[in-house]
């Protein structure tokens, strides 16, 4: 299947070349207002497929998306030091309102990826201009908090000493400030992290969980202050939902996608575990949440609900 991927700096390219090291996708096309910066990103790229999967990478135009499978998109502004993703907002919408029309246009069979921030909130626009133009709003993912559940995991393994692979753990909500990390169904292995801690003596005390609790959620702030920007970590989640396409998995991922209603608050975009397979979102789970993580979830979407509201009419 072929990948396109619009805005190849630090995330788009990260998103690349992890598609390249993981064997995802057929051939990867890139594209970016620098073109120069494509050109280059591609080249460095398909020099790393020898190692890897041996595929075609290039730096194109839209008209060069013809017949892409899933389009990535991670043009945009970045997030800078001590700047908020709703701060980012409006710069970003100005930029989504002239790349969506144009990847429909050229790929009218594709699965749109959304990393751009504040993604859930590009992700509900998204999803309401693509409708527009006829795009099915199952065909629309937003990576959402899919890395800060891969932060959240992988920090869980560590106090536990055990792979992240072993872990079960989401986070959910907004990726952002108000996420909800669903300490009450986390498991590793089959035991939840109580049992897991009565078991090993590896126990989670509430100073631990709030250590690790801050941990995931400024994630993001202490790697901008350390080197301007994130990129690893979700360019391989990228990678990862592609591959979810690309193999048919089924397979259960934190993204973000419009949801009616949850928790009191209508027609909002956040972060839930979804069933994502080769058409896109094949469906979405409630997960059952303890009374604090219902109120903490009411109070992400009512955030993400005001930024909506924000966004510039269509
Ligand atoms: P970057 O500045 O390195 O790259 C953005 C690229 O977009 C640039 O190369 C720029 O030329 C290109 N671009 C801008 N306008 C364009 C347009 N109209 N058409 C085509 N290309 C255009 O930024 P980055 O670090 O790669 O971050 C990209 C986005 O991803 C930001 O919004 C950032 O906040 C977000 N991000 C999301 C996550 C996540 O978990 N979802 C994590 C990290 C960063």
């Amino acid at each position: 299947m072929k990948i396109g991927i619009v805005g190849c700096g630090n995330v788009g390219s990260a998103s690349a070349y992890a598609c390249a090291l993981r064997g995802v996708g057929t051939s990867l096309t890139l594209i970016d207002h620098n073109h120069a910066l494509a050109v280059a990103q591609a080249e460095d790229i398909l020099h790393a497929t020898p190692f890897a999967k041996s595929m075609p990478v290039s730096a194109g135009t839209y008209d060069d998306l013809d017949g892409a499978g899933i389009v990535m998109i991670s043009a945009g502004v970045n997030q800078k030091p001590g700047e908020t993703r709703l701060d980012l907002l409006k710069r970003n919408a100005d930029i989504f309102a002239t790349i969506i029309p144009e990847i429909i246009r050229a790929a009218p069979g594709c699965i749109l990826l959304i990393a751009s921030n504040p993604v859930d909130v590009m992700t509900h626009w998204s999803v309401k201009m693509a409708v527009k133009h006829g795009f099915a709003p199952e065909r629309i993912i937003g990576s959402g908090t899919i890395l800060d559940t891969a932060r959240f995991r992988t920090l869980i393994a560590r106090q536990a000493q055990v792979s992240s692979h072993s872990v079960h753990a989401h986070v959910i909500g907004e990726h952002g400030d108000s996420e909800v990390l669903h300490w009450s169904k986390a498991h590793i292995a089959s035991n939840n992290i109580d049992d897991f801690g009565a078991q090993t003596g590896r126990v989670f005390t509430p100073e631990i969980r709030a250590e690790i609790d801050q941990s995931v959620r400024r994630a993001a702030y202490r790697i901008i202050q350390g080197k301007g920007a994130t990129w690893y970590g979700i360019g391989a989640g990228m990678a990862r939902i592609a591959r979810a396409i690309t193999e048919n998995e089924n397979a259960i991922l934190t993204c973000c996608a419009p949801v009616q209603s949850i928790v009191g608050v209508d027609d909002v975009t956040l972060s839930l575990p979804r069933i994502i397979a080769a058409q896109g979102i094949v469906s979405t789970l409630m997960p059952s949440l303890s009374e604090t993580e219902e109120q903490q979830l009411q109070k992400s979407a009512t955030i993400l609900k005001s930024a909506i509201n924000d966004l510039p009419s269509l």
